[in-house]
């Protein structure tokens, strides 16, 4: 009884769908891996092996994630799952800042006039309450992109023992003699009514009032220069502030810069000879004539009069006077500079600002006390005018300074502050305390010795290195104290009488297992006081009394000490950690402060290397941003397209430049994720009869093509493993595309068909061309699960199980080159070379064929390359290679038969491809066309090859 032809072909059958429904099935992946908990399971089958640790920066939990949060977050992920499937230990705890003044303020908002009946543990707790919700939702959005890590229990800045690594982090600065408490000009934030760091500030335009005021000199202008005897003599100052004039306790002039006496109806006026000219004219000085000329350094310590204030105004130096706007005559208001505030100190000038917290002017004339500064900046000018010592004003367009968070402007403002000294000579090591006299080791302080540290690590991309250490070198002293509510306290104790903080260590070892135990909250209730025993004494004053210092600390100390929070958590991570990555913001931020304080406590970095990816851009060019509207959400692109496009997508973006998104690139990425997934599908569906441990043939046994692809694959995984060492992921993206479309599905699976579908399922051809498939989706599916960690995990379910298989690809190590090629590394070496440049031969000549055949079929010469026979005309080495495979040619280029020619000459100029149509009739069963179709009794429509088939099925 003849077989239905049809049901002797070996037509691909698998379950693995076509249509990935990745929005549909990935959550049911993700329930999968929870069920299994994949993660405790990774640590397990690593436990024994290196470490490498990527320490995550956590993002801060005010919103929910974004393009550039889940570009950094999948990043990570692709390093820490690349470097477990290389065989390290690699655990990702992810971290949340949960602290700050953007919360504070949003919970502000939410309460309104409620906030000040609450007492700061309640309004806490309202800020813990928001800073979760969002934690929360971020965990859950980090999860549904395929993120692996310790989400159940990951680090967060408002957890107890996390707080009290903060406060023990400060502790070892202060006890090792860093920190210092003092009057500073520091940045402020009237709206906020806080200090603000250099790293909290953004220059925005800004439109002031200019004044140019006249100084009288008290003393005798004989000492400046002789022309200038008995004459009525003045300075004139220039500023863009006039609301700091009440503060203005000296001028500053350029020592070494010329200055010149100009006269003027009577009367002389100083000025930098540079700017003369133009002062004379802003200031209508008619005539004005030049009396004398001298250096700066010549008025240093000549009394002025103030122009409205009882107070004499001292003449000082300052290098930092510039020559380029204004008179070169700075007025100088220590309260309100940062310049001004050192210049002060050097002179001695008060500092005390009368500027309160909200930027009212206080203990001042009743012309503009009481007043907000910029408002006051009109009444002061009015006062001027009517003191007759106004000579100019007018308005400015300017860059000013402005709070990051709330956009408006900000001032300077000496208040008392925290701070830790960069200038501070390191404990330990080249200099112990108290033995660095001055000269002596006079470069080992915390400044130096960090930007030492910075040249061990490897900063990529390289510039990293230059931006930070320009950072460390130039930043002022760090102003640590912050004046709100959500953070975490400065636990110090202040003597009642005298106001010095109390700095015992044992003290501060019990404040610290306080906080450890009921975390930072308890510093707002009584608990702290019984920890002052009655043997504590005020050492400055022997006061007995103390008060709990109410200032919080820079959220950036907070999350500069998440590695030794976390070291303090599990002490058998390493120190330093391998890895940091974010963006470069964290230049003047985390990679900073973590920095600074690594280098405080352990005085080495906590990072080996540091890794920054670019922005994030819309197509134009632009931030994406939700107010603009032209914001990809890797939410939804996840809802409607599926995780595994947002990943695909970071995996295909050279990362460390600048990136672009847009629904055109995720729709162009869904696009190729088919394809991708059909190489997958094409593998599964010719698996289905395929046993490895019965039917797997030997390599050396192989067909050509197949041994050859496994090379091919081999060469892949080489390429793949050294740019996941790289972190270059968009090469492992290119490279995959290339590999699947172009080596794959448009050359070895096509040459494949014939074979796979034709010969008999036993065959050792067949077998081969399975085995080769087999091991080849064993390797693609592995060396992509640090990526398309989803289709990974579902093409892992449907290849064939074999002995000692674990439950999940993402517990399995990457493919070695014996998994790649079987049971024969020694075929890798003979004959390698001399087989690889058959085949690149081959492939230049079927590339040549199938362009014939093209014009073949446009020309209706033939349907189908079945339908053609081919003469191929070569000259040697191409025709001794192409009559090697002589027997292969018909598979290779998909046609019913295939003749060669030698023809003269040398190299590949003389190929010639003649297509011709094929002799004899169309196979029934195959297709190809034969002669000898109908030699056989049974089955008269097959061909000689499938007659042989059919009688091996038994037929
Ligand atoms: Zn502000
Ligand atoms: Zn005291
Ligand atoms: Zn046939």
């Amino acid at each position: 009884m003849p077989l239905e032809l049809k049901a002797t072909i070996n037509l691909p059958k698998t379950a693995f769908p076509m249509k990935a429904n990745l929005p549909q099935n990935e959550p049911k992946t993700l329930a999968r891996w929870e069920e299994m908990r994949i993660y405790e399971r990774i640590r397990e089958v690593r436990k024994a092996s290196p470490a490498y640790i990527l320490h995550d920066g956590p993002p801060y939990t005010s919103g929910p994630i974004h393009m550039g949060t889940a570009l950094n977050k999948c990043l990570k992920d692709f390093i820490v799952k690349s470097k477990t499937m290389a065989g390290f230990d690699a655990p990702y705890i992810p971290g949340w800042d949960c602290h700050g003044l953007p919360i504070e303020i949003k919970v502000d908002k939410e309460l309104g006039g409620r906030k000040l009946q609450m007492r700061p543990l309640d309004v806490r707790a309202e800020c813990r309450k928001y800073a979760q919700r969002f934690l929360d939702l971020q965990r859950q959005q980090f999860k549904r992109v395929g993120v692996f890590g310790r989400f159940d229990r990951p680090y967060a800045t408002m957890n107890p023992q996390y707080e009290s690594v903060v406060l023990s982090t400060f502790f070892s600065f202060y006890e090792n003699g860093f920190v210092y408490k003092g009057l500073r000009a520091v940045y402020w934030c009237m709206h906020d009514e806080t200090a603000l760091a250099e790293a909290e500030v953004e220059y925005e335009n800004h439109s002031s009032p200019t004044v140019y005021v006249k100084y009288r000199l008290l003393d005798d202008p004989a000492q400046i220069d002789p022309a200038l005897a008995g004459k009525k003599v003045s300075t004139i100052i220039w500023t863009t502030t006039p609301w700091t004039l009440p503060a203005s306790m000296a001028v500053a002039l350029h020592p070494d810069e010329e200055y010149v006496g100009l006269e003027s109806d009577g009367e002389v006026y100083i000025v930098a000879a540079k700017l003369a000219k133009e002062v004379a004219e802003k200031c209508n000085l008619s005539g004005a004539r030049e009396l004398a000329h001298f250096p700066g350094r010549k008025m240093e310590r000549l009394n002025f009069q103030h122009p409205f204030l009882d107070r004499k105004i001292l003449g000082v130096l300052a290098n930092y006077v510039t020559m380029d706007t204004g008179t070169g005559v700075v007025h100088t208001a220590p309260a309100h500079g940062a310049e001004d505030f050192a210049t002060g100190m050097k002179y001695g000038l008060d500092a005390t600002s009368n500027v309160d917290e909200k930027g009212i002017l206080r203990n001042g004339l009743p012309e503009y006390d009481g007043k907000r500064v910029f408002e006051a900046n009109q009444p002061i000018i009015d006062l001027l005018r009517r003191r007759g010592a106004l000579l100019h004003t007018e308005r400015t367009e300017h860059s000013y300074p402005h709070c990051w968070r709330c956009h408006n402007p900000v001032i300077f403002r000496a208040t008392e502050q925290w701070f830790i000294a960069m200038e501070a000579p390191m404990p330990g090591g080249r200099s112990k305390p108290g033995e660095s006299k001055a000269g002596e080791a006079k470069n080992d302080t915390l400044r130096a010795r960090t930007l030492e540290a910075i040249k061990g690590v490897k900063w990529d991309p390289a510039w990293g290195e230059g931006r930070l250490s320009n950072m460390i070198a130039t930043r002022p002293d760090w102003c640590i104290s912050r004046q709100r509510v959500w953070g975490v306290p400065i636990a110090v104790f202040l003597c009642e009488s005298c106001g010095k903080p109390l700095n015992d260590p044992s003290v501060n070892r019990k404040v610290v297992e306080l906080f450890a135990r009921s975390g930072a909250d308890a510093w707002f209730t009584d608990e702290p006081n019984a920890i002052l025993s009655s043997s504590s004494d005020c050492p400055h004053c022997g006061g007995h009394t103390f008060e709990k210092e109410t200032d919080i600390f820079d959220v950036w100390l907070e999350s500069g000490a998440s590695y030794l929070a976390l070291v303090a958590d599990e002490p058998n991570y390493p120190w330093p950690s391998d890895l940091y990555l974010e963006g470069g913001d964290q230049y003047r931020g985390w990679f900073q402060s973590s920095l600074l304080c690594a280098m405080g406590t352990h005085g080495t970095p906590p990072y080996k290397g540091v890794v920054t990816p670019g922005w994030t851009l819309d197509e134009k060019g632009q931030a994406m941003s939700k107010s603009r509207g032209n914001d990809v959400d890797p939410v939804d692109i996840s809802d409607r397209l599926g995780a595994e496009v947002v990943r695909l997508w970071v995996a295909s973006v050279d990362f460390r430049e600048d990136v672009v998104g847009s629904e055109q690139l995720m729709l162009r990425i869904a696009d190729n994720y088919r394809k991708i997934r059909n190489t997958f599908r094409y593998i599964l569906g010719n698996l289905g009869d395929f046993d490895p441990q019965a039917d797997a043939v030997r390599f050396e046994d192989m067909e050509a093509l197949d041994g050859y692809m496994l090379r091919q694959t081999l060469d892949f995984a080489g390429d793949v493993r050294g740019a996941y060492d790289d972190f270059a992921f968009h090469k492992i993206y290119h490279r995959l595309n290339h590999f699947c479309i172009v080596d794959l599905s448009a050359f070895y699976f096509d040459v494949l068909k014939d074979r796979l579908y034709i010969s008999a399922p036993q065959s050792r051809a067949r077998r081969s061309a399975q085995t080769a498939i087999w091991r080849i989706g064993e390797a693609l599916v592995r060396l992509l699960a640090p990526i398309m960690s989803f289709t990974a995990e579902e093409v892992w379910d449907y290849l064939p199980k074999v002995a000692n298989r674990k439950e999940s690809v993402h517990l399995e190590l990457f493919p070695s080159p014996v998994e790649i090629l079987g049971n024969a590394t020694d075929a890798t070496e003979a004959g390698e070379t001399e087989a690889n440049s058959d085949w690149i031969t081959l492939r230049a000549v079927r590339d040549e064929v199938l362009k014939a055949l093209e014009e073949a079929r446009n020309s209706k010469l033939i349907g189908t390359g079945l339908e053609a026979r081919v003469t191929v005309s070569a000259s040697d080495p191409v025709y001794s290679t192409l009559s090697r495979h002589a027997e292969q040619l018909r598979y290779l280029f998909i046609v019913s038969a295939v003749s060669l020619t030698q023809t003269s000459g040398n190299g590949t100029t003389g190929l010639h491809v003649e297509v011709k149509k094929a002799d004899g009739l169309k196979c029934e069963r195959c297709w190809n066309y034969s002669t000898r179709v109908g030699e056989d009794k049974h089955y008269p429509t097959v061909c000689e090859r499938c007659s042989a088939v059919l009688e091996e099925l038994g037929a």
